[in-house]
């Protein structure tokens, strides 16, 4: 039901509905040579951070508006719907210029309510799919508010991100996954996609296999995965994302509910 939703808005979700692409659009060579890989695995839509939020100043903080062209001409060439991360209504704004597919919300924006509210004043009016990425903290309502708040501007193309959430705590995984946390929202939201982004939870490659089948175990619609030519040499995440082969493996690997006896 949620899958075929996905599909009514031109984004393939069958059998899986798949985002990927680097952490951050970095060159537009980087960006083409991950499209071509991506589009013969097929995914639903190209990601590439243009304005990278970084939890500290002086790290690379995104190409910014020039890189919505180089995401243009990826789709021209390869076919793939394109979508990046909004933290502003100035970002929104470039987005509806340069006609993206897809817009998410990150982890620390859909913290900040009046950041959520500015990103839906500036989409109302349009019905481009939007998906919303879990708050910092393990706080349902507080990811709930920000799917309101953009179903309250007029937006009926919503969905959901699952990232994980921060702690202080030593752990095993850059953000605990904290599973009660979406299917929470599943219970109290049931028709709202539901993707799960095993990269930021994981924060290394070599974590994201188990983490990404744990989802399909929990009934999740899809993923959203970071996948760059070369990640040792990443500008942002290098640690946490795959190559175009090893996702293509992953995604080879994953068993999906309906295959499980
Ligand atoms: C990202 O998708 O690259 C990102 C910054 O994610 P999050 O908002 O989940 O930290
Ligand atoms: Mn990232």
């Amino acid at each position: 039901m949620r899958k075929q939703v996905l599909n009514e808005w031109g984004l393939k979700a069958d059998p899986l509905f798949l985002a990927a692409g680097p952490c951050s659009a970095e060159s537009e060579e980087q960006v083409l040579e991950t499209a071509k890989a991506l589009a013969e695995a097929g995914v639903s839509f190209l990601r590439a951070g243009i304005w990278k939020p970084r939890t500290r100043p002086g790290s690379f903080e995104g190409v910014g508006p020039e890189g919505l062209v180089w995401l243009e001409r990826a789709r021209a060439e390869t076919g793939l719907k394109i979508g990046t991360e909004v933290a502003e209504p100035a970002h929104v704004e470039a987005c509806l210029e340069h006609r993206l597919d897809v817009l998410w919300i990150g982890a620390r924006t859909t913290t900040n309510p009046f950041s959520v509210q500015a990103i839906a004043d500036a989409l109302k009016g349009t019905d481009i799919p939007v998906f919303v990425k879990n708050p910092m903290s393990a706080d349902v309502a507080l990811w709930m508010g920000a799917v309101e708040r953009l179903a309250n501007a007029g937006l009926t193309r919503l969905g959901a991100i699952h990232r994980g959430v921060s702690s202080s705590l030593e752990m095993r995984y850059r953000n605990a996954p904290a599973w009660k946390m979406p299917i929470e929202l599943m219970r109290c939201m049931p028709d709202l996609p539901m993707i799960c982004d095993p990269s930021h939870i994981c924060g290394k490659a070599g974590l994201i296999p188990a983490i990404a089948q744990e989802a399909m175990d929990l009934l999740f619609d899809g993923l959203m995965i970071e996948v760059h030519p070369n990640p040792p040499e990443a500008l942002s995440d290098a640690a946490q994302q795959l190559t175009p082969k090893q996702f293509s493996e992953l995604i080879d690997g994953l068993q999906l509910p309906h295959e499980k006896s």
